[in-house]
């Protein structure tokens, strides 16, 4: 019982936090080549990195026969991607559309159209947004449950 709750509790502070609790590895065996050394992706990325940022990676230190260069240009974390470009599209779009309104048919269908360009941008900003977070937290979550067998350089999602 007290197992439980403390699985569940896990479970809710993995959530709030945007991170599962990793995978049970123990009994996995590699698809490919049968062993059961796995290397998490999530920790041999930043390994990789320090490796390389500190001058101490060479060729010969390969897990899964992978390099730490090819390591770190194979499984770089995914980005969140940025809702901005998208709006000043969007904004550029219907200020254009409004100044047009505006020359073409004056000042109040002009003011009605800045006011219905300025509503509609906001909605596709808070739109994109929920969009880029709901994208990010599944990529980091495939991310994070990512393993490498240590052996053969095979994938294994957790
Ligand atoms: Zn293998």
């Amino acid at each position: 019982m007290a197992d439980d709750d403390s699985k569940w509790l896990e479970g809710v502070l993995g959530a709030a936090s945007g991170e599962a609790p990793p995978p049970d590895m123990t009994n996995a065996r590699c698809p490919k080549c049968g062993a059961q050394e796995f290397a998490r992706i999530s920790e041999l990325y930043p390994e990789a990195r320090y490796r390389i940022e500190d001058g101490e990676s060479s060729d010969a230190n390969r897990v899964g026969g992978m390099t730490d260069a090819e390591i770190v240009r194979e499984f770089a974390p995914p980005a969140r991607g940025s809702a901005v470009t998208p709006t000043v599209f969007v904004l550029v779009l219907l200020a254009a559309a409004a100044f047009y309104i505006y020359k073409h048919y004056g000042d109040n269908l002009g003011q009605i159209a800045a006011v219905a360009g300025i509503v509609i941008t906001v909605i596709v900003f808070l739109t994109r947004v929920r969009s880029y977070s709901d994208k990010y937290y599944h990529a980091r979550t495939r991310w994070n449950r990512l393993y490498m067998c240590r052996n053969c350089g095979q994938r294994v999602a957790g």
